[in-house]
C-alpha cells in the first residue's frame, strides 16, 4: 500500500519535472542537436544530442525512479530497446528466452542476432526446472516476458533471478504487460528491466519508444555507451509527449484493470469462449508466481473460441474496441495474435505452443464497461452465426 502511495506521487512529482529556471509546471522541449560550447571540449553537461538532451535526461531519471534503479536509458522503440540489451552479449552467448514472447522479439532473435553468433532456447519459463534444464556453458542472460505476450504465462522473477546469479547469468525482464505501477521486476532480482514504452507507459497509442533501467553501474555504463554508439534515441518530442502521458499511468491503467477483470469474468461465462487466460483468475497457470510478484493482474487477457466461432468474423463485426496490433492504450484494442502480433513465428512453432487461430487477445482501455461488453456481446453472436 505505501509502496502504491509512493509510486502514486511519483507519477507527478518525478526528479526534474518541472523546469528550474521558469518554474513551468512541464519539463520544455530541448528540441535541438547540438549545444554550443564555452572553448574546444567544454561544454555545459551537454554537447550532441545523440549522446545526451536535456529533456531524454528528465524522461531517463523518471523511469529509473519509476523501477526503483539508478540508472534509465530511453530508446526509439521497444525493439531498440531490447536490441541495445541484447547486445550486451557477445558472439558465441547463449540466451535462455520465454517461449511465445511478442513476435518483434523472437524475430530479432532469429533473424538478426543469430547473424553474430548468439543462439537462444525458447523456454516455457514458467517452469523453473525447464529453465535450470536449458543452462548451458555460455548462458549468459535470460529474457523474460512475465506474463507472457499472449498466454499470459507468469515466470517466477526471485527463484530465475537466484539461479541466474549462481550462474552469473544476467535476467531482462520485459516489463511492458504490467509497467512500473504493477510490477517492478529489479525489487525481485532482475538487472535490466525494458518497456516498449509506446504501450501502458505513454497510454495514448502517439508514440513509438522504448526504455531500460538497470541498478548496476557496469551495465549502465555498457547501456550508456550502446545508446550512444548506436544512436536509436527518441527525438526530444516524443520524450516529452511520453512524459505527459506516463503522469496518468497510474489512474489510468487502475480503471481499465478494474474493467479487464469484469470483462475476463464475463467472458469465462461465455459459451462461445472455451478458455480465459487472465492473472485476475485463479483458472490461469502460474496464477500464485504472478499474484507473489505484481500489484494486480492487469489490462490484458486472452482468451480461446469455441471450434464453432470465426475469430476472424469476431475481430470484424466489433465497432467500439479498435481491431490494431499494440496494446496498453486508453482505446480498447482486440488483436489476433497468430495473424498479427505472432506473425513472424513458423506456423508450426505457434500451433506448439497454442496460438492458435481461435485465440484473441485483449487490451482494455478505459470507456464504459457496459458500452465494451454489449460491442463482444454482439460480435460474439455474429461471430457464431457466421459459421
Ligand atoms: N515487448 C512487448 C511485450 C511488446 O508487446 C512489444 C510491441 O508490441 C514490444 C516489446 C516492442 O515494442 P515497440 O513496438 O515499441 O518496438
Amino acid at each position: 500500500m505505501e509502496e502504491t502511495i509512493r509510486l502514486a506521487t511519483k507519477l507527478i512529482h518525478h526528479p526534474g519535472c518541472y523546469c528550474e529556471h521558469t518554474g513551468a509546471v512541464n519539463f520544455p522541449i530541448y528540441e535541438v542537436s547540438t549545444f554550443k560550447q564555452d572553448g574546444v571540449g567544454r561544454n555545459r553537461g551537454y554537447d550532441y544530442s545523440r549522446t545526451r538532451n536535456p529533456t531524454r535526461d528528465v524522461l531517463e531519471n523518471y523511469i529509473a525512479s519509476l523501477e526503483s534503479g539508478r540508472f534509465g536509458f530511453a530508446f526509439s522503440s521497444g525493439m531498440a530497446a531490447i536490441s541495445a540489451c541484447l547486445m550486451l552479449l557477445r558472439a558465441g552467448d547463449h540466451i535462455i528466452a520465454t517461449e511465445g514472447l511478442y513476435g518483434g522479439t523472437y524475430r530479432v532473435l532469429t533473424q538478426v542476432f543469430r547473424n553474430f553468433d548468439v543462439s537462444w532456447s525458447f523456454v516455457d519459463t514458467g517452469d523453473l526446472e525447464a529453465v535450470m534444464a536449458a543452462f548451458k556453458e555460455n548462458t549468459r542472460a535470460i529474457l523474460l516476458e512475465t506474463p507472457s505476450n499472449p498466454l499470459m504465462r507468469a515466470s517466477d522473477m526471485r527463484s530465475i533471478s537466484n539461479v541466474a546469479r549462481r550462474r552469473k547469468a544476467l535476467v531482462m525482464v520485459d516489463n511492458t504487460f504490467m509497467s512500473p505501477w504493477l510490477q517492478r521486476p529489479l525489487g525481485l532480482g532482475a538487472d535490466v528491466v525494458i518497456h516498449s514504452a509506446t504501450k501502458f507507459l505513454s497510454g495514448h497509442s502517439d508514440v513509438i519508444a522504448g526504455l531500460v533501467v538497470t541498478d548496476d553501474e557496469t551495465l549502465a555504463s555498457r547501456l550508456r555507451c550502446i545508446q550512444n554508439a548506436v544512436g536509436a534515441i527518441p527525438s526530444p518530442f516524443d520524450c516529452w509527449v511520453l512524459m505527459r502521458g506516463m503522469k496518468t499511468l497510474g489512474v489510468r491503467l487502475s480503471y481499465a484493470q478494474a474493467s479487464a477483470q469484469k470483462i475476463a469474468e464475463w467472458l469465462s461465462s461465455r459459451p462461445e469462449v472455451d478458455q480465459v487466460l487472465y492473472p485476475g483468475l485463479h483458472t490461469l497457470h502460474g496464477w500464485e508466481i504472478h499474484q507473489n510478484q505484481a500489484d494486480g493482474p492487469g489490462a490484458i487477457l486472452s482468451f480461446r473460441l469455441h471450434k464453432d466461432v470465426c475469430a476472424e468474423t469476431l475481430l470484424s463485426s466489433v465497432s467500439i474496441w479498435t481491431l490494431a496490433v499494440s496494446l496498453g492504450a486508453v482505446e480498447s484494442i482486440i488483436t489476433l495474435p497468430s495473424k498479427m502480433t505472432h506473425l513472424s513465428y513458423p506456423r508450426e512453432a505457434l500451433k506448439r505452443l497454442g496460438i492458435e487461430d481461435n485465440l484473441v487477445r485483449l487490451s482494455v482501455g478505459i470507456e464504459d464497461i457496459g458500452d465494451l461488453i454489449a460491442d463482444l456481446e454482439m460480435a460474439l453472436k455474429r461471430a457464431t452465426s457466421a459459421e
